[in-house]
């Protein structure tokens, strides 16, 4: 596995190879679990070579605490990453990505001022300017992205269609613990009681997809149902909100959702870490 430090090193490696190769590449912002394994296991026998990407992006970060307590953990990244059989991994630093002078940013449009963008201004456009980034140079044929963070997925989706970007997006499932919770880095911060109470929103979005399967069509139904969990529940809703996947507008009524699948969001604050995570509704 070779590490690249820099731009140039990249560079290098990525000149090795033809256009007839296929390149798949896996951004990371390292703290690595077994979810992120996933990805590198879709990708292993879909592609030549595939790069990984550990990069803690301070662009999307608009609380400068908040990047210091990101979790960083490189030795085990790159053992994790040598046992997947990862043939590089990118690993740059701030200057390298964003060497002084740089001022332009990928604007993100509507839907990243909702959900996750809304009590966090700015992150999505620093997501978005770190990937195109990362696409730029890794040059990858398929890039990999986990859809339990449906909204980034959603937006680097439509940022690849709008800029004509010659790649594509691949969605990989989310992967969860036995008792339902979604894998996150942000799960090893939470108390054992909180670690249980956590279960709460997967439990929220099982009783909307239910609902939603005996034949409810009613999205803020769904929606109040969720909400019902979180009343009882120490976790602090941040929102839980039926979606069209296609729009990742509030889903209004299955005739304006002709054709699109909802999906339900949610999340919610407990011990002070913010959790997320979604499930799919299916065509209305
Ligand atoms: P991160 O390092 O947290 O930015 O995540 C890197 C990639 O892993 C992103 O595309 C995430 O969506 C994906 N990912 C994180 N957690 C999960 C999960 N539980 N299931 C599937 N993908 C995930």
């Amino acid at each position: 596995m070779e590490l690249l430090n820099n731009n140039a090193e990249l560079q290098a490696w990525r000149r090795q190879f033809s256009p007839e190769e296929t390149v798949g590449l896996i951004p990371t912002m390292g703290a690595l679990h077994k979810a992120h394994a996933t990805l590198f296991d879709t990708a292993r026998p879909e592609c030549d070579q595939v790069v990984a990407s550990v990069f803690i992006n301070p662009l999307q970060f608009e609380r400068t605490d908040d990047l210091k307590a990101y979790p960083r953990t490189m030795e085990q990244d790159l053992a994790m990453l040598e046992n997947l059989k990862v043939d590089a991994v990118y690993l740059p630093t701030p200057d390298d990505m964003y060497p002084s002078g740089f001022a332009t940013s990928v604007d993100p449009g509507d839907s990243a001022v909702q959900f996750e963008g809304a009590a966090r201004p700015g992150h999505f456009a620093g997501v978005l300017t770190v990937v195109l980034k990362l696409f730029q140079r890794c040059r990858p044929t398929t890039a990999y992205f986990g859809q339990k963070d449906a909204q980034q997925l959603f937006l680097v989706q439509r940022m690849t269609r709008d800029l004509d970007l010659p790649l594509t997006v691949q969605a990989c499932p989310t992967l969860r613990e036995d008792d339902g919770l979604a894998f996150s880095s942000r799960n090893a911060r939470l108390s054992k009681v909180a670690r249980q109470q956590a279960l709460v929103l997967h439990q929220a979005l099982t009783a909307a997809v239910a609902e939603f399967q005996a034949g409810d069509r009613d999205p803020r139904k769904l929606e109040a149902t969720m909400r019902t969990f979180f009343e009882d529940s120490p976790a602090v809703l941040a929102y839980a909100d039926v979606i069209d996947e296609v729009t990742f507008q509030s889903a209004q009524t299955s005739s304006t959702s002709r054709g699109h699948a909802w999906r339900a969001l949610i999340a919610a604050r407990l011990e002070g870490v913010h959790l997320l995570d979604n499930l799919l509704l299916g065509n209305p």
